[in-house]
């Protein structure tokens, strides 16, 4: 007679990593248990909410349905980016996997959509309000969790595997002592935002996200969500974004908003309907992938600066390879070790590039300080030719590799272009193009 309290996978943590993992090993038949510790739905402790055409692309991979995750949601089909009074400029979010969309989802609903699809595959087990609080070991090898209910006794299950989808703080990282790499501390943001509803649109043409670039240091977003919200998030330097020196978070958040107009035009008549969150220094890692019996996915494995919301995708697209990888262990196709390292060099070779561009653009949107020149010239220019706009774009959608996304040709290409135009103009006397 099997054990009932043991599994051929335990997972920690379900929200995108360990959801869609024991969606997919449970559509492979593996038994599994799923455990959380909130109770869903409920929004992770800390997260902004946008997310793009690849990431649904590997959601339709195990069947969650958009109409369910993205209930009520305004498909967003563009950016303004609006920096200082310089410059204005549009960009369409291009087509990527058959969407020209994305969304600011409401992660409650989200998360929950995708909890309750791992939970219908009938081997798994998903028990939510569940706290694992430590690993059993069988010598050097992960062999089982300890965790209890909320007001209940302690229980224990063994596996075969134990995953870490527990997020950035995560505890199965903590217990087995996963070493980090790549670590960089050098470009530390913090992020506040809140809901608010009852915003005035953009411009009366549909939903958006706003993009304002107030010149250094930080930045705002306003993404139309569901339910008729807009999700109001400011990112910046963490010695900027420090609500210890500005009077707590919600003052320094709500003083920021007020101080520009361009963003308190739309915020004025409207209603902030949930408290500030946020997260000071937001961490950027790799951790170490696995090791006897146990491995880490999603925020567990890796995690990086949210600038360009590329979390979730990297959440998903984590689990995805860690799915294939246990798949391929478990029918004795490769050992542990070789799954292990297949599992780690696939992610990393998706994840490592972005991971550098984003940094990349932590350092030129947050960390440089441009001259008043510079905005009105060739940060313009640059910003708003179309071939560098639709580049970027497909970066953020994923829909171009990060490596080489922006090559010579298009930089030096997109600064001629916007320079030309301005001699036309002058030739002509018109005003410089401030909107695009
Ligand atoms: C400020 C900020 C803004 C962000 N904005 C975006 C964005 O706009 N777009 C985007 O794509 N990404 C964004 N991200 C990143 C995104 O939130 C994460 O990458 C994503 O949530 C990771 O998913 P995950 O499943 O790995 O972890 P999480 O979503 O963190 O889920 C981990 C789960 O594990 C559970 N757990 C933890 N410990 C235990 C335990 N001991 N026992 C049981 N359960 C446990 C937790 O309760 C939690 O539900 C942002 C991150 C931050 C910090």
């Amino acid at each position: 007679m099997p054990d009932p309290n043991h599994y051929q996978v335990i997972i920690v943590g379900g929200r995108p990593a360990g959801a869609t993992l024991a969606a997919r090993l449970g559509q492979a038949g593996l038994r599994v248990l799923l455990l959380e510790r909130t109770t869903l739905p409920s929004r992770p402790a800390v997260s902004s909410p946008a997310i793009y055409a690849c990431t649904m692309r590997l959601l339709d991979e195990i069947g969650a349905d958009e109409a369910d995750y993205a209930r009520q949601t305004p498909k967003l089909r563009r950016w303004v980016y609006e920096i200082r009074d310089d410059f204005r400029t549009v960009n369409q979010v291009p087509e990527v996997w058959g969407r020209d969309y994305g969304y600011a989802i409401d992660r409650a609903r989200f998360d929950d959509a995708l909890w309750r699809l791992a939970a219908r595959s009938p081997s798994v087990t998903a028990r939510q309000g569940f706290s694992v609080t430590d690993l059993l070991w069988e010598g050097e090898r992960v062999a089982g969790v300890v965790g209890k209910a909320a007001g209940g006794g302690e229980e224990r299950f063994t596996g075969d595997l134990v995953v870490g989808a527990d997020g950035r703080f995560s505890l199965v990282a903590a217990k087995v002592k996963a070493a980090s790499h790549d670590v960089r501390t050098d470009l530390p943001t913090s992020l506040y935002y809140a809901y608010w509803r009852g915003v005035e649109s953009y411009d009366g043409t549909g939903p958006c996200v706003q993009i304002y670039g107030p010149g250094y240091g930080l930045g705002f977003l306003l993404m139309d969500s569901a339910d008729d919200t807009c999700a109001v998030v400011t990112e910046g330097q963490s010695a900027v974004l420090d609500p210890d020196q500005r009077g707590g978070a919600e003052a320094m958040y709500m003083g920021l908003l007020q101080q520009h107009p361009q963003l308190w035009r739309r915020l004025k008549h409207a209603e902030r309907v949930t408290t500030v969150r946020g997260m000071k220094k937001v961490g950027n890692l790799y951790r170490q992938a696995g090791g006897p019996g146990w491995a880490l996915v999603g925020d567990a494995y890796h995690q990086v600066d949210p600038i360009d919301g590329q979390g979730v995708f990297d959440a998903v697209f984590t689990a995805r390879v860690l799915a294939q990888a246990i798949l391929a262990y478990t029918r004795g196709e490769q050992t542990w070790p070789q799954a292990l390292a297949a599992y780690d060099t696939e992610a990393r070779a998706e994840t490592f590039p972005m991971y550098r561009e984003t940094l990349n653009r932590v350092q030129r949107e947050l960390y440089t300080r441009h001259s008043d020149w510079a905005f009105k010239t060739w940060l313009r220019w640059i910003s708003q030719d179309p071939v560098y706009k639709r580049r970027l774009a497909l970066l953020i959608t994923r829909g171009i590799p990060a490596e080489g996304w922006l090559p010579s040709s298009v930089f030096f290409g997109a600064l001629a272009r916007g320079a030309w135009g301005d001699v036309k103009r002058l030739w002509r006397r018109d005003e410089p193009a401030l909107a695009s």
